[in-house]
């Protein structure tokens, strides 16, 4: 069976040049990284430029290259696929695992296709997110790709594309991840930090925020002399920085095996009795919208009091900041609760509660 479980090594490090370019290239940068201890390389061999006239990919000589890396250092390589074509080329030459492009996971035709011919085939598939914060057009790409029989995935979040100057090249918007990691918990998902950063200074910091989120992996772009690299220069590192900062992170433990300790499940409990409270006390306050709800109606006062919401607020707020909790938290909280309140009432006044 080939490369099954490649996708399980946790952390998956998967480093590689933004693009193939030259042999020499290729080879130096991965017999360098192969002391970094990674386990996949990557290189990408078609490259899906936003503006035409960019290097655009060097094409199928390339996966002779990748082919090459496989031979000369033992490291199992990874390429972007964006057609059948790309599909094929690359079955034929033996890459390990295939990823499927941002640019690609936001077109269910150019999924599909790969889709169709993945059928009957055995290899590992990675899906990166769509370039736009679209939750169903990343989960729907899976879907597309589980159908066709593959069982290997992978999930790459590489942040979502916005309009102008933003700190990050590609927002991380992190709680679209950590949704779509709800509807596929079994997938493991890797942090691309290379394209949410767009820059060097920033990768350190964001590769750790991903393993405080107990991300699967990290897919880096490293090339041999970055600043000379034909596309995606000002992202791409060493791999002397690469390596250093793989040291400098700081790696988990594995939560699964360190929920039998007794410390850790003593808290949860403690945790799940709160929000047992929380709930409970929810309900109560509802209950009181309720009645006050019916003698809004019975008395002919509409139901929203600007005066008293601002009053709850300012209270709140107050008591929040001295118990060090965060305003802006307090507040959303305090909205939602707010709007249902509302809600509730609204109900009550069309008598929708009143059988
Ligand atoms: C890449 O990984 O080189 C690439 C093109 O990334 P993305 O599809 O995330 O833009
Ligand atoms: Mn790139």
């Amino acid at each position: 069976m080939k490369s099954d479980s490649i996708l399980k090594h946790k952390p998956l490090l998967i480093a590689g040049p933004c693009s193939a370019e030259t042999e020499e290239q290729v080879i130096n940068t991965a017999q360098q990284l192969k002391e970094s201890g990674i386990q996949l390389f990557r290189a990408g061999i078609w490259k899906p430029r936003t503006r035409p006239n960019n290097f655009e990919g060097i094409g199928e000589i390339g996966l002779k290259w990748l082919q090459q890396v496989k031979r000369e250092t033992g490291l199992k390589v990874t390429t972007e696929v964006a057609n059948k074509q790309h599909v094929e080329a690359a079955l034929k030459h033996d890459i390990d695992v295939l990823w499927i492009g941002a640019r690609t996971t936001v077109n269910p035709f150019s999924v599909q296709e790969i889709a169709d011919a993945l059928k009957g085939i055995d290899i590992p598939v990675m899906v990166k997110n769509p370039i736009n914060p679209d939750l169903n057009l990343w989960t729907g790409a899976v879907e597309r790709i589980q159908k066709a029989g593959i069982r290997e995935i992978g999930l790459i979040h590489r942040g979502f594309a916005s309009y102008g100057e933003s700190f990050y090249r590609n927002k991380p918007q992190w709680n679209i991840p950590i949704q779509i990691k709800s509807t596929f918990p079994d997938m493991p998902m890797i942090c691309d930090v290379s394209h949410i950063c767009g820059r060097r200074d920033i990768l350190q910091d964001v590769a750790q925020k991903a393993m405080n989120l107990d991300y699967d992996g990290l897919m880096t772009e490293v090339h041999e002399r970055p600043d000379e690299a034909w596309s995606d220069a000002a992202q791409q590192i060493t791999p002397f920085t690469y390596r250093r900062m793989i040291q400098e992170i700081e790696w988990y433990q594995n939560p699964d095996e360190m929920l039998t300790q007794e410390g850790l499940s003593d808290i949860r409990s403690k945790i799940d009795r709160l929000d047992d409270q929380l709930l409970k006390a929810l309900e109560k306050r509802m209950k009181l919208v309720d009645e006050i709800g019916h003698f809004k109606k019975a008395n002919h006062i509409p139901i929203l009091q600007s005066a008293r919401w601002n009053e709850i607020m300012e209270r709140s707020l107050e008591k929040a900041k001295k118990n060090g909790l965060a305003s802006t938290f307090v507040t959303k909280f305090l909205e939602i609760i707010h709007e249902e309140s509302i809600d509730r009432q609204q109900r009550i006044l069309r008598g929708e509660n009143e059988e």
